[in-house]
């Protein structure tokens, strides 16, 4: 795969044919021989008020063999992923517990849920569409609901912000991309991807983080809102059991 770096566009004659272009002529290729292309980052250039750029790097698949003729800013590359941790071998006795369903939470739960490990989630708030219904009525009335609230509930402390992202393109592990595939796999606008200040936005979060809920349950997961941990059995130094709102408890060994 190659690496195209530093692609300048005028923002007033910006479009994806225009790109498409700069790239064949960068390459000295035809279109033909193009597989993929993929926008890594696309950032802004305003240095100069009256001539503002689009600057682009993007990585270009080609069908066939191709031998770079040492070109400025094009570069060989390797497709980047995110490797989740190895699975142990010791089989659990139960399934893994997660204690709030904020980002933390969500995204422990889909690791765990795609590698089958059918995670259960607890959260003290309701689920995000009873919570946003609470939260208005905060708004309106005054009256505060102490378990779901602004910071309490589904989506966690930042679900009533616009969403801005971080990009970790500097991860080694990929995480961040992991993250920004899920949350556009979940319904975020794919531009989020390579924009260098990413957000989703305030409204679009909300339907990200049900979307990325029922991913979480088609692979096993499942959730209990109005559900919070109030107390913990420990045992040689090992989680036995939890105590869910003062009147349940739960076995388990594995707890986040
Ligand atoms: C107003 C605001 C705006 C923000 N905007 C942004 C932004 O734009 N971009 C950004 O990157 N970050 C933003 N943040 C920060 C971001 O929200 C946090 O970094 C992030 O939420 C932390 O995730 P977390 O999963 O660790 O914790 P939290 O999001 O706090 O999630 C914890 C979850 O656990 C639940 N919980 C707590 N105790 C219990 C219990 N005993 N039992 C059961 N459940 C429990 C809570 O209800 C909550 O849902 C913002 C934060 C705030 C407050």
């Amino acid at each position: 795969m190659l690496r195209i770096k530093e692609i300048k566009i005028n923002v007033k004659e910006d479009s994806p044919e225009i790109l498409k272009e700069m790239i064949l002529k960068k390459l000295k290729i035809t279109e033909k021989e193009i597989k993929k292309i993929l926008i890594k980052k696309k950032s802004i250039d305003a240095r100069c008020a009256s001539n503002v750029f689009h600057v682009y790097e993007v990585d270009v698949t080609l069908k066939g063999n191709y031998k770079i003729k040492n070109l400025k800013n094009v570069i060989e590359v390797q497709e980047e992923e995110y490797n989740t941790p190895k699975i142990g071998k010791n089989k659990l006795s139960s399934r893994p517990i997660i204690v709030g369903s904020g980002p933390g939470g969500l995204f422990a739960a889909l690791l765990l849920a795609e590698k089958g490990f059918k995670p259960l989630i607890i959260e003290r708030g309701e689920c995000v569409e009873e919570r946003i219904k609470t939260v208005e009525r905060f708004w309106k009335t005054g009256i505060l609901n102490l378990e779901s609230n602004v910071q309490f509930g589904e989506g966690g402390a930042g679900t009533f912000s616009d969403g801005k992202l971080n990009t970790m393109v500097k991860d080694k592990f990929c995480r961040g991309k992991k993250v920004l595939e899920t949350f556009v796999d979940c319904g975020a606008k794919k531009e989020i991807l390579y924009e260098s200040h990413p957000h989703i936005g305030t409204d679009k979060l909300r339907e990200v983080i049900k979307n990325l809920r029922q991913k979480i349950i088609l692979y096993g997961g499942e959730f209990l809102y109005n559900t919070k941990l109030t107390d913990l059995k420990i045992e040689k130094e090992k989680i036995k059991q939890i105590e869910i709102n003062h009147e349940k408890w739960l076995d388990t060994e594995i707890l986040i």
